[in-house]
């Protein structure tokens, strides 16, 4: 039994050889004996630089068996675009007599240039405390994404600044600049709301606040702290120190003052008074000049009319009568040749001012201002040679009324054309007396819209406004007729 199955083995061995030999020789018939197509130096896929040239490349190709193989030409198809990124394919066709044979390429071109970094700026950089640079200007651009300065990050190490970018192919760039901590600017803080705030007495304080920016730190409004109280309980003067401080310890103030007042005229800060009047109206400008007043909390005197483009205006003699200003009696006609006829046409037409007047305010006014004012000739040429403005100016005063003229002309009836023509010249009238009484007229918009600036100028340079009052000081020019 032992030796059959060794012959066995012998067989079996015999028989594994000769196929193991058969297929040797049908590898060795195939790969070098059958003629075909062979290929040699070819890749399926190349890789080209973005804007590098790009040449096609059939490899080494022929027709026959391993010893005899005859050179074959191919023609290539698919075009390449090395200007833009992307994968492309390239088709090579290879003829020999009459068989054909393809082969494809994928040719993937890329971009393998970095972005460059360019910073103009002089060394050592200088930087915020929240990594914001400045005093310098950090660039970067790229072959292919053009400029990535949105891109760019910056990262603060121990004196120096890395900056970095990376393009959209993921080639990045780095650069390091030797750098310093800096922030010598204080930021900059402002009120909002009015420098200059009155209150009267046991009103309520609004805190309008303060906006604070930094170059560095950016708004800072949240960190301001406000100094100070106001008690409007006691009348006087307050202020508010607004402060902020930056990251870096850099401090900005600002004040505001509070006049607490105790009745409704402004505490006379040293003793210079402005009363602005304003005749002929009421107009379609009344409402406005109310709304300047009233955002300074300026009191003023108004001399109405009843003259035709005055009518239809009673709500707007209302709201300033609310808000404390004085209705003073103009005229109703403001017809020199009627109410300079005689004391009775007068006292006619006072009259009828006086009727509307109480009716839409329902009180009855005291205060007066004769139509050209107690000086005026123009009567002349109406009161028949009886001297009406020597009788007129006692008669009213006889019936208990105060009249009033002005010291400080706006021009704004003749020679001021302009907001600003006006603003100067009642400016330019002020000086260092106690009472200035100043000529407007609210019919005139540039009149109107010079008043902003005249109470800015006041309430600036220690005016107070008031309006007048029947113990007001008396401000009458001398008659001339
Ligand atoms: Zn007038």
């Amino acid at each position: 039994m032992e030796e059959k199955k060794l012959r066995i083995d012998k067989k079996v061995l015999f028989v594994l050889l000769a196929i193991f030999g058969i297929i040797l020789l049908f590898l060795f018939v195939y790969f070098f004996l059958v003629p075909r197509f062979r290929l040699s130096n070819f890749s399926s896929k190349v890789t080209v630089p973005l804007k590098a040239d790009f040449t096609y490349n059939v490899g080494n190709a022929c027709y026959g068996t391993f010893f005899h193989c005859e050179e074959v030409k191919a023609t290539e198809s698919g075009e390449v675009d090395t200007s833009k990124l992307g994968s492309y394919t390239v088709v090579y066709t290879y003829e020999y007599e009459s068989k054909t044979f393809e082969k494809e390429q994928t040719v993937e071109v890329v971009d393998l240039e970095s972005p460059t970094i360019e910073v103009v700026g002089e060394e050592p950089l200088t930087y915020c405390a929240n990594h914001k640079g400045y005093g310098y200007e950090v660039k970067a651009t790229d072959n292919y994404d053009g400029d990535l300065t949105d891109k760019i990050t910056s990262t603060v190490l121990d004196e120096e600044i890395v900056f970095e970018v990376t393009d959209s192919s993921g080639n990045k760039a780095s650069l390091s600049k030797p750098a310093i901590l800096k922030d010598e600017d204080a930021p900059t803080i402002s009120l909002n709301g009015e420098e200059n705030v009155f209150i009267p007495l046991n009103g309520t304080y609004v805190e309008a606040n303060a906006s604070a920016t930094d170059m560095c730190d950016g708004d800072l409004t949240s960190q301001i702290t406000i100094e100070g109280v106001v008690d409007t309980t006691v009348a006087g003067e307050y202020q508010l120190v607004y402060k902020v401080l930056d990251s870096n310890q850099n401090e900005a103030t600002v004040t505001r003052y509070v006049y607490v007042y105790e009745s409704s005229d402004y505490p006379s800060l040293d003793g210079k008074n402005i009363y602005l009047t304003f005749d002929d109206g009421p107009s379609k400008y009344t409402d406005k000049l109310l709304d300047v007043l009233k955002k300074y909390n300026v009191k003023a005197t108004f001399f109405v009319t009843d003259q035709g483009l005055t009518k239809g205006y009673d709500d707007v003699i209302k709201r300033a009568n609310d808000e404390g200003h004085t209705i003073g009696l103009h005229s109703s006609s403001h017809n020199y040749g009627y109410i300079y006829s005689s004391v009775n046409a007068y006292f006619s037409d006072l009259n009828a001012i006086q009727a509307k007047v109480e009716r839409i305010t329902g009180a009855k006014s005291t205060i007066v201002r004769f139509p050209g004012g107690g000086s005026n000739t123009i009567s002349k040429n109406y009161d028949a040679g009886c001297h009406i403005m020597s009788k007129l100016t006692k008669a009213v005063q006889a019936k208990g009324y105060r009249y009033f003229d002005w010291n400080v002309d706006s021009k704004d009836a003749g020679g001021a054309k302009t907001a600003g023509e006006v603003a100067s010249n009642v400016i330019n009238s002020l000086g260092n007396q106690s009472t200035y009484v100043v000529l407007q007229h609210d019919i005139k918009e540039y009149s109107v819209d010079a008043v902003e600036t005249i109470i800015q100028f006041g309430l600036s340079h220690g005016y107070t406004f008031q309006a007048l009052k029947m113990d007001s000081p008396r401000v009458e020019h001398s008659v001339n007729n």
